[in-house]
């Protein structure tokens, strides 16, 4: 754990202060809970604050209160570029590098001549003035709580900052089930839940809001499946003609790569999915055990994240991204063997 600069930036905080709270690219449910909530808790601190995320999120997170107000970096940029100029701070969270916010976005955060205060769960954090890094803790939505907590104003969480927290804790938990779920996980769920944040209609919103059209892809995507026997090892592929038959739309391919995961014996699982736009092929890992998935993608895709929850990236096309996988899974045979009894 690293807690950088907390009394510097608990005296800096003292006044109200102009911010910006970012998030990464493509957000998933705890970068849009994470930021949303800390952006309306400073706001009930007396500040200014306003989040700005780099690029569209899934349709399943519009709902969370106070989405409305975001800016968007890619469409709404002389917002989101004026709301950066006028800040005195900028919070960076549930991501650990500069780069994790694309490239327009990171290279206007590369000329910010102000200081940044991360709080994050990833591994192989940047350094920046102010930190509260925690790669044990389940989500950044946690940390924030936890952020919240280590300024005594816990009382300050409503109904929508306990929703926006709840919401990203439960999507980065896989619904309270991953090893990082502890038992102080559920304490604060249950203290959520306490504060109004209501449990039924929030797994309702994320995870009953499916579109036909992205429960047919889904059908696909588990016919694409392969296995690597030896390897305990499943991936699924999903080509860009795929994604435009079934009206691919942000977020419908969130998950589909624990169902790869899900198969008995399966240890390791990825899914590759084409993305016409950035002319990649963008990659998923999971993994259960020991097997980390954070050093097999920094290794060989350009990527990183958590030790059983990984990104990465390929510019090769999608057969020779498959080939260089699964040449490259049967290297690791042994680890995977060791990582987890099933
Ligand atoms: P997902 O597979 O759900 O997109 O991401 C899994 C985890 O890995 C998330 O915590 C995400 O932030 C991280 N991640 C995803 N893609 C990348 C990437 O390209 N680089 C790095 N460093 N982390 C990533
Ligand atoms: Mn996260």
């Amino acid at each position: 754990m690293i807690l950088k600069g907390f009394e510097e930036l608990k005296v800096f905080l003292k006044k109200p202060k102009n911010i910006v709270v970012v998030g990464h690219r493509n957000p998933d449910g705890d970068a849009m809970g994470s930021t949303l909530a800390l952006s309306k808790y400073l706001a009930k601190k007396g500040h200014n604050a306003t989040v700005v995320v780099p690029n569209e999120y899934p349709a399943f997170l519009h709902w969370l209160p106070g989405s409305d107000t975001t800016y968007r970096f890619d469409w709404q940029n002389s917002q989101s570029q004026r709301a950066i100029k006028n800040s005195e701070i900028i919070f960076l969270l549930d991501f650990n590098a500069l780069h994790r916010v694309g490239a327009d976005m990171q290279n206007t955060l590369e000329q910010y001549p102000n200081d940044f205060a991360m709080i994050d769960h990833h591994q192989q954090p940047d350094t920046v003035k102010y930190m509260y890094s925690d790669v044990e803790i389940c989500s950044t939505c946690q940390m924030v709580y936890q952020f919240i907590e280590l300024n005594n104003d816990l009382d300050l969480i409503d109904a929508d900052i306990a929703t926006c927290l709840y919401t990203g804790i439960m999507t980065d938990t896989g619904s309270f089930r991953f090893r990082s779920t502890t038992s102080k996980t559920h304490r604060i769920i249950a203290d959520l839940i306490d504060k109004g944040a209501e449990n039924d209609k929030i797994h309702n919103n994320v995870y009953d809001a499916n579109s036909y059209n992205r429960l047919l892809l889904l059908g696909l995507a588990l016919s694409n499946m392969k296995i690597v026997p030896d390897c305990k090892t499943a991936y699924i592929t999903i080509t860009n003609e795929e994604k435009k038959r079934f009206d691919f739309q942000k977020g419908d391919t969130e998950g589909i790569v624990n169902y790869a995961l899900s198969l008995k014996g399966i240890i390791f699982a990825a899914i590759f999915i084409e993305d016409a736009e950035q002319n990649i092929v963008k990659i998923s890992f999971r993994s259960k055990g020991t097997f980390s998935v954070n050093q097999f993608s920094r290794n060989h895709f350009e990527g990183g994240g958590h030790d059983n929850a990984a990104g990465g990236k390929s510019d090769l096309s999608m057969e020779e991204t498959v080939a260089k996988f699964t040449s490259l899974v049967v290297t690791y045979q042994q680890e995977l063997a060791a990582s987890y009894e099933n």
